[in-house]
């Protein structure tokens, strides 16, 4: 493994040598079997060749995992994760967006411990395993906090996350009123700066976690999904896991959901996680409006009732998000996808609302979107009536 010291401005000599670490034999723990993640196919997806770490990071049990995982990658010494100058706030990575996703990866520790309150999807939104993403959802709002091409950050202290939720869920104790997140479990969503099945691929972020939430009675775990990831399969969650795949119709995929699995092989899949012990719930997001959305919708929600097996329908609950942009990402993607702004860009049909941390967001306009949520619950209920929208927003 290369190694190279902090960039940063001011920096000195590396904090120690990140090299002969990388490099110990029988150093660092074993990595985990070999599954899908060490397929051609996976390898495709992310082919890792440079490593941006925390010095403390690449020196813990799961940073050293993953350093071993990549051999040939160069390694990076970085001051923080959250200031890479050559990843975020550069203009120039646009039009390498693509590039930086396969191949770059970040490590860091996350120091701030906080579980939030949600309400909507998941009772509570979870310090999540990672911050990033190697897909790329011409939608995603990912990258609106870090900045440009947003690759995998991942959190190496996964120990301490998992001890901080374990003394969150101790202090709830049982849930005693049904709510929309869950009828009877406090639901934590785990992956809200990711995609969980894809942070698989490089590490066991994901099935440590699935495997702690198994042994908490009165939680579980939620996260959604583009990526069908068979490693998934193995971790036996005992229902304690809610796996979200998200779902739009098959020609909008194409345009904004950039290198994730096909829509057709999420739906596939639900039947062999939901057999695997997952719960399995869909995400109809986000809706974007574009001529001739009701009938994609329809045919796409006929889909799911051809193909699902009853034992899925019978469990199945869905959410649906109508799509929110942001005027910096427009400009952005306008670099690396322009063709994707031509469906997501729409400002007679938008209204911008600024955020807490200042961006200024577009939303479809109010009456705009409350006759489209109509339009698309009545689909639902004709094409789908097994399938009851847990919140619609
Ligand atoms: S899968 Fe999720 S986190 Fe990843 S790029 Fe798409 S929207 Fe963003």
């Amino acid at each position: 493994m290369r190694h190279r010291p902090s960039s940063s401005p001011g920096s000195q000599e590396p904090l120690f040598g990140l090299d002969a670490m990388a490099a110990a034999p029988g150093d660092a723990p074993p990595p985990s079997a070999p599954g899908f993640r060490d397929s051609a196919q996976a390898r495709r997806l992310l082919a890792i060749r440079e490593i941006h770490a925390e010095p403390a990071a690449a020196a813990s049990p799961r940073g050293r995992q993953i350093l071993a995982r990549f051999p040939d990658a160069t390694l990076i010494e970085v001051d923080s994760h959250w200031r890479i100058p050559e990843l975020h706030g550069n203009e120039g990575s646009a039009d390498r967006w693509m590039r930086i996703k396969r191949e770059t990866l970040v490590l860091g520790v996350k120091k701030t411990l906080t579980t939030r309150p949600n309400g909507r999807s998941a009772d509570w939104i979870a310090p999540g395993p990672s911050n990033g993403c190697a897909l790329s959802c011409v939608y995603c709002y990912v990258p609106r906090r870090k900045g440009f091409a947003n690759p995998i950050t991942l959190f190496t202290n996964i120990d301490g996350i998992i001890a901080h939720l374990g003394r969150h869920v101790a202090a709830q104790g049982p849930k005693t009123e049904p709510n929309q997140c869950d009828p009877a479990a406090w639901v934590y969503d785990i992956g809200e700066n990711g995609d969980c099945s894809v942070d698989a691929l490089v590490c066991d972020n994901t099935a440590d976690l699935v495997r702690a939430f198994r042994d908490w009675p009165t939680a579980k775990a939620s996260f959604a999904t583009k990526f069908v990831n068979p490693d998934l399969l193995e971790l036996d969650p005992r229902r304690r896991t809610r796996i979200r795949f998200s779902l739009m119709p098959a020609d909008d995929s194409r345009l904004l959901d950039l290198r994730t699995s096909p829509v057709d092989r999420r739906i596939a899949a639900a039947a062999d996680f939901l057999d695997a012990g997952y719960e399995v719930h869909f995400n109809l997001s986000p809706v974007v409006l574009r001529p001739g959305w009701q009938d994609a919708w329809a045919e796409l929600l006929r889909h799911l009732d051809d193909v699902l097996p009853p034992r899925v329908k019978q469990q199945a609950r869905c959410e649906v998000i109508m799509l929110t942009h942001n005027a910096d990402l427009h400009e952005v993607n306008l670099r690396w996808h322009p063709r994707g702004e031509d469906a997501l860009w729409r400002p007679a049909a938008q209204e911008t609302k600024r955020s807490q941390n200042g961006a200024l967001n577009l939303r479809y306009r109010a009456g705009i979107k409350r006759r489209a949520l109509a339009e698309l619950r009545e689909l639902v209920a004709r094409h789908t009536p097994w399938l009851d929208i847990r919140y619609a927003f």
